[in-house]
């Protein structure tokens, strides 16, 4: 329980609170109490002055002592205070209280004197019972009468009330809003447990608009992802066992059709069990890539290379299918590109993967091009076609693997549907990026960008951007 965050964010409230309300109460008490005595020393200073010259005053007019009691009695009233009155003789003459008169002054040494024309006529005591030291006038003045403590002792408790009213009200407050702040994050917990049990439709919702927030759409989108994932795996499963069994199924029908005499082992019957037998193995080629470069564990043998290289070598590669089904290739490389920070092999391959898609979609007679240009500090590459073009809502689809457009066309042109998927991966773990543009019926463009080489002089802006014919690519 103590570990729980609830019960950590309530203690650190109230730790904050604590130290807060603490601290405010004990400076206003400090303050409070300073603040009164100094008022009290400057009232008690001014009247005791005030009370002095009353008294020189009273011995000017009456000639002496006598009849004094009562004017220091009405003095005393006033401010609060015992008041004595000694004679020059040290006989005490009037007393606020009335108990000493006729007394001698005794031990009672330090009074203020009462001065006439010159001469001391007497000394006046203040509170001589509590002594607080040297009278007012000469010295710190005498202590805060007993109301003043009182008041003290009131104001202080007042502080200490409305701190422990306010510490109360605080801890409502911190339970309400705490339990406010974490309901969000208990719903995550239930909703990430959820998961784990293999629920993974599991979404939290979405309000504030904070961290709390941040977090639950991190966590949506993580629970989409694993959802689809999760799908892709068993479509995998599925996938694989489903393209696997074709040709596996035709190399099977070959050689039983042989054995039974139905068809001559010859040159043709043997050309395409031969022809089953590779797209097999090409095909579990591929999924090995994938799956590699899914794991991150695809190896690229990077240097800084030329892309018009790789481009021609790719469409050497693919100029006698084009040259067969009548459809124009070409490549577009300005001369003057930057070098770019690539394996050649491995983009070769996306190259040739993007070409012979645009190939298998585009009707004779049409045309593929590749080429590119500098983007934004990278190399954009593409290869677009006059072909039949992929519909906007399946051009993010497409590099998934296994997904076909035309799913009644999976074998017909060659593909396994994992072509994109392993092009995607490359260009990815080259830090690149790819995407697709169409237009059904008029053809696509699939880009995707290549980092340069180091750090190029220049605004690596091609000098002669001119397009030109990759040697042993035909047009048709
Ligand atoms: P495949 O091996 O089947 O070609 P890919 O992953 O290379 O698999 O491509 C996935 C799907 O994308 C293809 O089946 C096809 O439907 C579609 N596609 C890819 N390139 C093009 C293109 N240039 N024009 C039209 N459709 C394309």
């Amino acid at each position: 329980m103590i570990h729980s965050l609830w019960m950590r964010l309530l203690l650190a409230f109230m730790l904050v609170l604590g130290v807060a309300l603490g601290g405010m109460s004990f400076l206003a008490s400090r303050s409070t109490t300073t603040e009164f005595h100094g008022f009290l020393e400057r009232r008690t200073e001014v009247g005791f002055r005030r009370f002095l010259e009353g008294v020189s005053r009273y011995y000017t007019e009456n000639q002496g002592w006598s009849g004094v009691q009562v004017f220091v009695e009405r003095g005393a009233q006033l401010t609060g205070d015992h008041v004595l009155l000694a004679d020059n003789s040290g006989t005490i003459v009037a007393d606020s209280d009335g108990t000493m008169m006729g007394q001698p002054v005794g031990r009672l040494q330090r009074g203020a004197s009462v001065v006439v024309k010159g001469t001391k006529v007497g000394t006046v005591y203040l509170n001589p019972g509590r002594d607080p030291g040297p009278p007012p006038g000469q010295a710190p003045g005498p202590a805060p009468e007993v109301s003043g403590a009182a008041f003290l002792t009131s104001v202080n408790r007042s502080i200490l009330l409305s701190a422990a009213a306010a510490a109360v009200l605080a801890l409502v407050l911190t339970v309400v809003l705490s339990r406010r702040i974490l309901r969000p994050i208990e719903a995550l917990t239930a909703a990430a447990r959820a998961m784990e049990r293999g629920d993974l439709a599991q979404r939290v919702p979405v309000k504030s608009s904070d961290e709390v927030r941040e977090l639950a759409v991190a966590f949506n989108s993580m629970a989409a992802s694993l959802a689809r994932n999760e799908d892709l795996r068993k479509n995998m499963v599925t996938d694989v066992a489903h393209e696997l069994r074709t040709p596996l199924s035709n190399i099977r029908g070959y050689l039983e059709a042989m054995r039974d005499g139905v068809l001559a082992p010859d040159a043709k019957t043997l050309d395409s069990a031969h022809e089953e037998a590779i797209h097999l193995s090409r095909l579990v080629d591929d999924l090995q890539e994938l799956a590699l470069a899914e794991a991150g564990q695809l190896r690229l043998d990077r240097s800084a290379t030329d892309l018009a290289d790789v481009a021609d070598r790719a469409a050497r590669a693919l100029g006698p299918q084009a040259s067969a089904k009548g459809i124009g290739l070409s490549a577009e490389i300005p001369e003057g590109l930057p070098p770019v920070d690539i394996d050649p092999g491995r983009i070769g391959q996306v190259l040739q993967n993007l070409l012979s898609n645009a190939l298998a979609h585009t009707p004779g007679g049409g045309s593929v091009t590749v080429g590119a240009r500098r983007a934004a500090g990278q190399l954009e590459v593409w290869v677009s076609d006059t072909g039949s073009g992929i519909p906007s809502e399946q051009l993010q689809s497409i590099f998934e693997r296994f997904y076909r457009v035309d799913p009644s066309r999976a074998r017909s042109t060659g593909g396994s549907g994992i072509g994109l998927a392993i092009s995607r991966q490359m260009v990815e773990a080259h830090g690149g990026r790819i995407w697709a543009e169409s237009d059904v019926g008029r053809g696509s463009v699939f880009r995707f960008t290549l980092p340069l080489a180091g750090s190029q002089g220049g605004d690596g802006r091609p000098s002669a951007a001119r397009s030109r014919k990759p040697s042993g690519v035909r047009s048709v």
